[in-house]
């Protein structure tokens, strides 16, 4: 089987690893210069300082992967999530929004969360290193175009960087909008991928050389909607470093972006976290990210398209998991549906 995965975000990495795993030969396309999606790697220095808050569910489907992918070095140490202060609302609401990102999910289950030894990036490394080694083909740099069905109505090729690569099935591990841009090139209907909302978030990543969040690990103001988590380790600081005397901070806006939202998230941490602008040693802030590509209601099915070859994944697919979680999940899906659709 010749299968392409088109977007090298964590949902495209896992359905390729999972494609592979299952005998395909697999071209991974990525049209950025560098794979990772939203969890590419940025220079911060000598910290690490991942792009937005970033903590993995320790029993999720993420985790999951890299152990049997056998990358325990990756897997790092667990948050402490029973020292956050929840301003307005309780701990466990405080907790919903950090494990779904989100102001308006139902209470769930409270997981256990995990701080990425080397970060996200190096937790993405590791996927890489793993398509490396199952004999993925990547083409970074490169966009897919255009599918191309035949006449039979089953994909027959994908337009990337003006060559038709001739394949059998593809995976879209790419936002809504894009997929539904993909999916329209082949004349199919995407009146449902149309809808995906994208909600965004401004965010504020900073290390910092002091302790201003002490004694919280988190702090939520449901008012606000403001999320700002501690998740200093000994790997993120520089070598030489005291974790015990800096904080890796991470603050987000689940109720919206631009330059407003990031105000308010400077002055939340004013408030709550004095001294905390004299103290930092590397600051890198967005007025807009992109949080979730739909709202929950609005996810799609990943597998509408299967008589033709293709599937969908992404936070954008039906899942009952949360952020990469659900890109993991649907992306192996995605490959485990078209293995049985062969
Ligand atoms: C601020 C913030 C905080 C977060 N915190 C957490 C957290 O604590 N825990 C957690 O689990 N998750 C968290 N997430 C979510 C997590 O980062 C995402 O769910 C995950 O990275 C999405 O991966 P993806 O592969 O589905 O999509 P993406 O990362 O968006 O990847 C899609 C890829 O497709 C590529 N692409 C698009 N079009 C084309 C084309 N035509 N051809 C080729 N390539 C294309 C893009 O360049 C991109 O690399 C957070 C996200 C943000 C923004």
């Amino acid at each position: 089987m010749r299968s392409i995965v088109i977007g090298g975000g964590v949902a495209g990495l896992a359905a390729a690893v999972q494609l592979a795993a299952d005998g395909s030969t697999v071209l991974l396309v990525e049209s950025k210069d560098t794979l990772g999606g939203r969890v590419r790697m940025r220079d911060s220095g000598s910290w690490i300082l991942d792009p937005g808050l970033h903590l993995m569910r320790r029993k999720g489907p993420l985790n999951q992967l890299l152990r049997k992918l056998r990358a325990p070095r990756v897997l790092g140490s667990r948050w402490n999530n029973r020292e956050i202060l929840a301003i307005d609302s309780d701990a466990s609401q405080a907790l919903t929004a950090l494990a779904t990102m989100s102001m308006d999910a139902e209470v769930i289950k409270i997981p256990e969360f995990v701080i990425p030894r080397g970060g996200w990036s190096s937790l993405v490394g590791r996927l890489i290193v793993s398509t490396n080694q199952m004999d993925v083909m990547l083409d970074v740099g490169s966009s897919a175009e255009a599918l191309v069905l035949g006449p039979d109505g089953k994909l027959a090729s994908v337009r990337i960087s003006g060559n038709d690569i001739e394949c059998d099935e593809v995976i879209l591990a790419v936002p809504p909008s894009e997929a539904s841009r993909l999916l329209e090139s082949a004349g199919l209907d995407t009146s449902e991928l149309r809808r995906c909302t994208e909600q965004r978030s401004a965010a504020l990543d900073v290390a910092l050389e002091g302790k201003p969040m002490r004694p919280y690990s988190g702090l939520f103001d449901a008012n606000r909607g403001i999320i700002a988590i501690d998740v200093t380790a000994e790997d993120r600081i520089p070598e030489g470093g005291d974790s015990s005397a800096c904080t890796i901070l991470h603050a987000v806006s689940l109720t919206g972006d631009g330059p407003e939202a990031l105000q308010d998230i400077k002055e939340f941490l004013d408030s709550r976290c004095s001294g905390w602008r004299n103290m930092a040693a590397a600051r890198r802030s967005t007025t807009s990210i992109m949080l979730h590509p739909c709202s929950r209601a609005e996810r799609v099915d990943g597998l509408a398209f299967l008589d033709h070859g293709i599937a969908l994944a992404g936070c954008h697919i039906i899942s009952e998991y949360h952020l990469s979680d659900a890109a993991v999940d649907t992306g192996r899906s995605a490959a485990k549906a078209l293995k049985l659709n062969r």
